[in-house]
């Protein structure tokens, strides 16, 4: 029978049955042990399809244009990664590109590749594998930092130069709480459960 430890009180308990949106109850402490997430699957799959869409966007099209004595400078993410990388500046080109492009795209692809058979209670091959990777990939996802980022650049340069926001930041700004929605309705825990009942 599945066993259940207390973050509270360490005591170990036999896994009680809890309904989607419930909760289990530590019956020496009283913590809770865990919620089950309503619609896991379904939620974060919604959230997951959202976010893919936006970040194609958001990398897509530019997200600040500078206009400057008649001249008009759009920038993209990846030309703010070139414009780094020309400038000698490698390790912090390589940690842009990575924190911003390549730990949330994993982060959503391999959420959409997990989660959407799962929906038809199909198995993904390696989704076991897939799943460690998103939880791994989670911490290195910092589109808000880089978004702060922008808005100090921003403050800084209105006085130099008129700026445009262009439809890439609006896509960065959803993106942002989608992203952390995702997460939150994650339950990490049942998904692991049906990834190893399909096995
Ligand atoms: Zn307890």
């Amino acid at each position: 029978m599945p066993l259940v430890g207390c973050h509270h009180c360490d005591a170990v308990l036999v896994e009680p049955e809890v309904p989607d949106g419930g909760a289990a109850i530590c019956q020496r402490c009283g913590g809770t042990l865990f919620r089950r997430q309503r619609a896991t699957v379904e939620i974060t799959l919604a959230l997951s399809t959202a976010a893919a869409i936006l970040f194609v966007v958001a990398n897509a099209y530019p997200f600040l244009s500078f206009e400057m004595q008649g001249q008009t400078t759009r920038t993209t993410l990846s030309s703010g990664v070139f414009a780094l990388w020309d400038g000698g500046r490698y390790v912090i080109a390589l940690l842009v590109l990575g924190t911003t492009v390549i730990a949330p795209a994993l982060q959503i692809g391999l959420m959409l590749y997990v989660l959407a058979p799962l929906h038809f209670h199909r198995p993904a091959p390696f989704a076991v594998e897939a799943f460690r990777l998103v939880e791994r990939c989670r911490p290195w996802s910092m589109i808000e930092v880089f978004l702060i980022g922008i808005f100090v650049a921003v403050v800084k340069l209105s006085d130099m130069a008129e700026i445009v926001p262009g439809i890439a930041l609006w896509a960065f700004g959803l993106l942002i709480p989608i992203l952390a929605g995702g997460t939150s309705f994650l339950d990490a825990e049942l998904v692991w459960r049906e990834i190893g009942d399909l096995d």
